[in-house]
């Protein structure tokens, strides 16, 4: 019987070699070490062996079913550690690819411009703040000298947010001039700010006008502050922006919240004056809006007009991107086309 046992033995390693598969295994378990499977038939018929060789053929037996559980979890191991092989090796990264390189975007050309436009002024010793886009009636109108049924509130189509009779009506900014006001409401002069940011109209678009788009406000307020520091202000501004040579002109113009009131130009820095397609043959361009802030304003922020005097300007941001990069349509700005976007790397 003991030869039986190692029969079974070298039939149960010569097929546990050859199981390459979780189920094979299986399958081989039941037939060795199964309760219906080989050694256990053999251990069965222990009774029928003379009493002298049972506990060497049982002692033989039990060693073989050690040796064949052991043999079968060395096994099992294997398997699955030829598995992860095989999945790693199909995941494999090859290293002497060479590599993706990440999209990196750019500054929308609008954001650019407004830090160009911000960083002279603030070289210029002016300080940088932002004001709110939901804004009061009172401080976008009222308190910048244009109040209810004034006439000039008709250049200024407005996206209300609450009905424009109801009692403190509000709206959203039509300019950034509102915060000449809050400024001067919280900061007592010298006030030096240059204010950037989004504005709103309620008009049709065209190449030429958007509903959204961005204007900066510029406001110094301080004793003995003359038209002269103003035209050093914009000169100085302008020859920054639009080219050393520059020289600029002043004409005078309305806006309720300045006295006087002028239109800024510069002369055209594609045919230096001659005329051409951008200066629409004048040699001029319109850049900004200015003016001496009107004594009104300064007592509606609380700031006593004989005592002080302050100038103010503006202009659009999108407006000196499309005169200095010669676009023609201000949709374009934000009809997100990846392939005008793209062509303002900073
Ligand atoms: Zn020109």
């Amino acid at each position: 019987m003991l030869d039986q046992v190692r029969a079974i033995a070298a039939e149960a390693h010569r097929h546990l070699a050859q199981a390459t598969t979780e189920q094979e295994l299986e399958l081989w378990r039941t037939r060795f070490l199964g309760r219906k499977g080989a050694l256990n038939e053999l251990l069965r018929g222990l009774g029928t062996l003379p009493a002298d060789q049972r506990p060497v053929v049982g002692a033989e037996a039990n060693r073989l079913k050690r040796e064949l559980e052991a043999a079968f979890e060395q096994r099992r191991e294997a398997l699955v550690a030829r598995a992860r092989a095989a999945a790693l090796e199909a995941d494999r990264v090859d290293i002497t690819l060479p590599g993706r390189p990440p999209v990196i975007g750019t500054l929308h050309p609008t954001t650019q411009m407004i830090r160009r436009i911000t960083e002279i002024f603030a070289s210029l010793g002016f300080d940088i703040v932002t004001g709110p886009e939901v804004e009061w009636d009172y401080y976008n109108f009222e308190a910048l000298n244009i109040p209810p049924g004034h006439p000039a509130r008709d250049q200024w189509d407005t996206f209300w947010i609450t009905p424009e009779d109801s009692e403190r009506p509000m709206l959203l900014r039509t300019h950034t001039s509102p915060m000449q006001v809050r400024i001067m409401e919280k900061q007592k002069p010298p006030v030096r700010v240059v204010v950037p940011g989004r504005v709103y109209r309620y008009e049709a678009t065209d190449a030429t006008h958007e509903s959204v788009f961005h204007q900066f406000e510029g406001l110094a307020v301080d004793e003995g502050v003359t038209m002269a520091d103003l035209n050093g202000t914009i000169y100085t501004f302008a020859r920054r922006m639009f080219g050393e040579r520059r020289r600029i002109r002043f004409r005078c113009d309305f806006f309720p919240f300045v006295e006087p009131g002028v239109d800024v130009a510069v002369d055209c820095w594609v045919c230096e004056g001659a005329g051409c397609t951008l200066c629409r043959r004048s040699g001029w361009i319109e850049v900004m809006g200015a003016g001496m802030v009107h004594p009104r304003v300064l007592e509606y922020a609380g700031i006593d007009p004989r005592r002080y005097t302050g100038f103010a300007f503006g202009g659009g941001v999108e407006r000196f991107s499309m005169l200095l990069h010669r676009i023609d349509d201000i949709r374009l700005f934000y009809g997100n086309d990846i392939r005008f976007l793209r062509q303002f790397v900073a």
